[in-house]
């Protein structure tokens, strides 16, 4: 089962690396964040806003909710995790540093394994994409590809797959 799971998660690596653009990280508006928080906890919409904002603004705040003052994003499906939001870009960086390390450093987890880390915390969009990009680009990291030999293990997921034919 557990087999299973990991290769479909390379096969989605591979296809955001497919489409990969300079900047995985994205900058959160943040007036639209504080919108859908003065809306969650107050129920006011931001004035001006017309009929198809007002929907929009209700349909996007069924995913969040206020914990302690701080914006959480809620994941739908049976796996659903609760991810503070992270709004800067920096932070998201040092977030993904700090757990792909691990607590002492020097760890440098794979990229299912920080993944995991960082959705069971915090939440931006494509936050995946930006683990995998701050992966793929840490210099520890590809250090340790070329030594052992690149793409004996997480870069070819086909071969994985034939064990299952
Ligand atoms: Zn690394």
């Amino acid at each position: 089962m557990e087999g299973t799971l990991n290769v479909e998660n390379i096969d989605l690596g591979d296809n955001i690396i497919q489409h990969k653009t300079e900047d995985k990280y994205i900058k959160l508006d943040e007036e639209i964040y504080m919108n859908l928080k003065n809306y969650i906890s107050n129920k006011v919409y931001p004035p001006g806003y017309d009929k198809a904002q007002k929907r929009r603004l209700r349909q996007k705040a069924i995913s969040f909710l206020i914990v302690k003052d701080f914006l959480y994003h809620k994941s739908k499906g049976a796996h659903s995790k609760l991810g503070r939001v992270i709004f800067d870009k920096d932070e998201q960086k040092s977030i993904i540093k700090s757990l792909h390390d691990g607590i002492i450093g020097g760890c440098h987890f794979g990229q299912t394994a920080t993944i995991a880390k960082v959705t069971d915390r915090y939440w931006w969009p494509c936050i995946a994409a930006s683990v995998q990009d701050f992966i793929r680009t840490c210099a520890s990291c590809q250090i340790v590809n070329l030594v052992n030999k690149p793409g004996s293990s997480s870069l070819h997921p086909i071969k994985v797959t034939h064990i299952f034919h």
